[in-house]
């Protein structure tokens, strides 16, 4: 765990590191050095570093990398590459990786006598996800992403008639879509807001994870009030057209579940929509779009989703988004 320390800087997304199984003196010769099987592997959001740490050499230590590939026992069957170190901790960035692919790495170091290899470790790559959430129980354009073969996460404001169109609501749930609550009368306080729009939701036959804060700006004591009722909680940032710093208008590692950013749509082009989906496909983050209507026309919308769609980035439901997170680790 000391490499933590020399690669703290690093955003640190996951760490496997295999319990020391040595390759011993007596097990591959007497002179081979030895290898601990703390092939390391950092993953954030743009890059991963893997590496090794050689306990003892014998002899001089001629060369040590790494080898990995996408199947198993990358010594035989992957790619080596040998990292230039004189240290004892070598690390080196892999780059080119598949999104969203499994890979398997072994550490390597060798001297006159052989080579040595470390364990395997494996790790999952990332790739960038894009969600739509809809606001205030908009459902004008939930019928835009249906004909894409989309689907998103729509928040409901429990005691506003005219935005709970349950036959709608049951029908969308049944496609895939994702039902939320946005309050019971559009307030972050009081604590019934929470309880009480959810109570409502799952007694209509809803399945009801997330909580959507009506305005935005949720202060500590209405994330606990979120936290308590529900697994996410989405909040807003906004921002001025024109204004390049992307990276704060999505989520990346580590996901902070009840503070989830939500990205406006209000007044901006998208030529801007674009630049934005570009920045968090190269960071390979959780872009989140809040939507409310009218706030982007039908035809941008049409050209926002296949935009996205082209870069082979996935756009799922917030819930979906979670659980696809679960499974790599990520949170
Ligand atoms: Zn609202």
């Amino acid at each position: 765990m000391k490499l933590l320390k020399i690669v703290g800087s690093l955003l640190v997304l996951m760490l496997i590191c295999i319990s020391h199984v040595q390759c011993t003196s007596s097990d591959i010769g007497a002179n081979l050095p030895t290898l601990t099987t703390d092939s390391v592997v950092y993953i954030n959001p743009t890059t991963v570093v893997v590496g090794g740490l050689l306990i003892k050499a014998e002899n001089s230590v001629l060369e040590r990398g790494v080898c990995y590939g996408t199947s198993p026992n990358p010594a035989k069957t992957g790619i080596k590459r040998a990292i230039n170190s004189s240290n004892r901790v070598f690390l080196d960035t892999l780059t080119g990786l598949q999104p969203n692919e499994k890979y398997y790495v072994q550490a390597y170091a060798s001297n006159s006598a052989g080579f040595v290899y470390s364990a395997q470790v494996e790790f999952l790559t990332r790739e960038a996800i894009v969600s739509f959430s809809f606001d205030d129980g908009d459902m004008e354009q939930t019928n835009i992403l249906d004909s894409m073969g989309v689907r998103g996460t729509v928040g409901f404001v429990t005691t506003w008639n005219w935005n709970r169109d349950l036959f709608k609501m049951h029908l969308i749930e049944n496609e895939g879509w994702e039902i939320a609550s946005h309050s019971v009368s559009h307030l972050k306080s009081p604590e019934t807001e929470y309880k009480d729009s959810k109570d409502y939701l799952v007694a209509q036959g809803f399945k009801v994870d997330g909580f959507i804060y009506p305005g935005g700006g949720a202060n500590d004591q209405q994330v606990s009030w979120a936290s308590k009722y529900y697994s996410w909680a989405r909040d807003v940032v906004t921002y001025n057209p024109g204004y390049s710093a992307y990276r704060n208008l999505y989520n990346l590692p580590p996901f902070n579940l009840y503070r989830l950013k939500g990205a406006q749509t209000y007044n901006h082009s998208l030529a801007e929509f674009k630049k934005i989906v570009d920045s968090v496909d190269k960071d390979k983050g959780w872009l989140i779009w809040m939507i409310h209507v009218n706030q982007i026309s039908n035809e941008d919308l049409t050209a926002l989703i296949k935009y996205i769609k082209g870069k082979n980035v996935d756009i799922l439901p917030i819930r979906d988004a979670i659980k696809h997170y679960k499974e790599m680790n990520v949170i």
